[in-house]
């Protein structure tokens, strides 16, 4: 479904992604861990074309990611992303967070847009929430309402970049278990987390970058029994 072929990016003198080839296949969880600094968010952002690339390919079912206009629009309602800051609107209700882009992206109509949100506001859990405005919910819920307007657009794949980074501990698992459940749905998934339960339970596979390059891609069961490179040793000894 998401293939990189030999992506290389520039910040000037720093060689953020180097070479990186990666394929995500429909339905894949492919979870990304790595240092502080190693590309990971940049990755992230490389897919959904909120950053360019100098070189190689970046295809979305077989077809290069577009440049502009409405084909980017587009592409960036096919491959949601969650951030670490959930961004909300604050002046708006729940409801209208998760209906808004499906009425101005996807040209749908308020009551149409305002059943769907409502059907996926409950499956995250928070259909009862959606007349109060972001303010008034926790910061977990916050999120899972950001996961919620993610799907409405119906995407093909989301991206998370550190979903539960900003939370409380208490309210990391409500979130993971969301992501969970969208995993077991079939849902293409890349998840950039530091939650090694979640990559051991929910990741197909596990990529692990290091100074801009994919140092290993293999499942976690591998990954995390027996690391093969001196950097990944050195990571998983600090976070486990
Ligand atoms: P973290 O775990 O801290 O989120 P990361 O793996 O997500 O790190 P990136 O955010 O992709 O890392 O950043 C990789 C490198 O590129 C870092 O050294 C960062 O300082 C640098 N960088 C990121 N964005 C920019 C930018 N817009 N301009 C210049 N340098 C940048
Ligand atoms: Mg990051």
């Amino acid at each position: 479904l998401i293939e990189l072929q030999d992506v290389n990016k520039h910040f000037g003198e720093l060689h953020v992604l180097q070479d990186i080839n990666l394929t995500v296949g429909k339905g894949e969880v492919v979870v990304v861990i790595g240092p502080s600094g190693s590309g990971k968010s940049t990755l992230c952002r490389a897919i959904n074309r909120l950053e360019t690339i100098e070189s190689g390919a970046i295809r979305l079912e077989g077809r290069p990611l577009p440049d502009e206009g409405k084909a980017l629009a587009g592409l960036r309602a096919e491959v949601g992303m969650v951030f670490q800051s959930f961004n909300l609107f604050a002046h708006k209700t729940i409801l209208q967070n998760v209906s808004l882009a499906q009425i101005k992206v996807r040209g749908r109509k308020k009551e149409e847009a305002d059943r769907r949100s409502l059907e996926l506001l409950d499956r995250v859990g928070l259909a009862s929430q959606a007349p109060k405005y972001p303010a008034q919910l926790s910061g977990g819920q916050q999120q899972r309402v950001a996961i919620a307007r993610a799907l409405a657009m119906d995407p093909k794949a989301l991206l998370f970049d550190e979903p539960t980074s900003a939370l409380d501990p208490e309210m990391i698992n409500e979130v993971l278990e969301v992501m969970q459940q969208l995993a077991r749905d079939g849902m293409t998934m890349v998840v950039v987390t530091h939650e090694m339960g979640f990559a051991r339970s929910a990741a197909n596979r596990v990529v692990f970058m290091a100074d801009g390059r994919v140092v290993e891609d293999r499942s976690p069961e591998e990954f995390f029994t027996n690391p093969r490179s001196d950097r990944a040793k050195d990571f998983l000894s600090k976070i486990l």
